[in-house]
């Protein structure tokens, strides 16, 4: 698979090695040293992939994460020394498509980011614009955009794949080892907990700008994204004629 990838890593010997692994892939391969480099990087040349080192010299790789995701929307893989949990998921949340705890295998790192781009290029190229709620929820595939109550809502591209994947067929309960497959293209250990953390930031984004229960002086009780104890997530809304 072509493409262009960012190697965010102030380890010398570690970008070395990441770039002949990418290069052998046919993929084309910036280095960047420090978070400024990254971020200005990032801007001018765009790429498709950002494999990202959390501890950098200059701004810490959560800066350099939310800068990327700010001015584009590049798949982020973030590489981190630090084995804890909270880590990892403080990485989801920062809306990182996956993540990778040093030391690890730097062919476990490409077949990630092959399945990443993969997924991106295999979702379904539809000019649909789906409504859900009487109006509540809009998932406009052609702009790549959802919007709630007609404002438009910033996802991830992990996000996007859960949102996209639960309006398939509205109320149908999704299992989490169901969508990890629609987010990430192939089994992977722990996808419970990295499903959880995109429903909940999901979660968090559409009901931000979800005024429904001003607008018409009554509470509506029911959630976007519902939980169905034991099986999975749905959309709680039904699709508008
Ligand atoms: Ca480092």
């Amino acid at each position: 698979v072509h493409a262009t990838v960012l190697v965010v890593e102030d380890e010398l010997k570690l970008r070395d090695l990441l770039r002949a692994y990418f290069e052998r892939e046919g993929m084309t391969v910036l280095t960047a040293a420090t978070g400024a480099d990254a971020i200005t990087l990032g801007l001018h040349a765009n790429p498709e992939v950002v494999v990202l080192d959390l501890g950098l010299p200059d701004i810490p790789g959560e800066h350099v994460a939310t800068e990327l995701r700010r001015r584009g929307d590049p798949l982020i893989i973030i590489l981190s020394a630090k084995a804890l949990d909270e880590d990892r998921v403080r990485g989801l949340e920062l809306g990182a498509d996956d993540y990778l705890t040093k030391p690890f295998n730097p062919r476990e790192l490409v077949l990630r980011v092959q399945a990443l781009l993969r997924r991106g290029r295999a979702a379904p190229s539809s000019d649909e614009v789906r409504s859900f709620g009487r109006g509540r929820l809009v998932i406009d595939e052609g702009r790549h955009e959802a919007r709630v109550n007609k404002k438009a809502v910033q996802l991830s591209p992990s996000e996007w794949g859960v949102l996209i994947t639960l309006a398939r067929v509205p109320g149908r309960v999704y299992s989490r080892y169901e969508l990890v497959n629609a987010v990430r293209g192939y089994e992977w250990e722990g996808y419970d907990r990295v499903i959880d953390t995109h429903v909940k930031n999901l979660r968090r984004k559409l009901q931000a700008d979800d005024k429904s229960t001003e607008a018409d002086g009554k509470s509506t009780s029911a959630d976007v994204i519902e939980t169905v104890v034991g099986a999975g997530y749905r959309l709680g809304l039904s699709r508008d004629p």
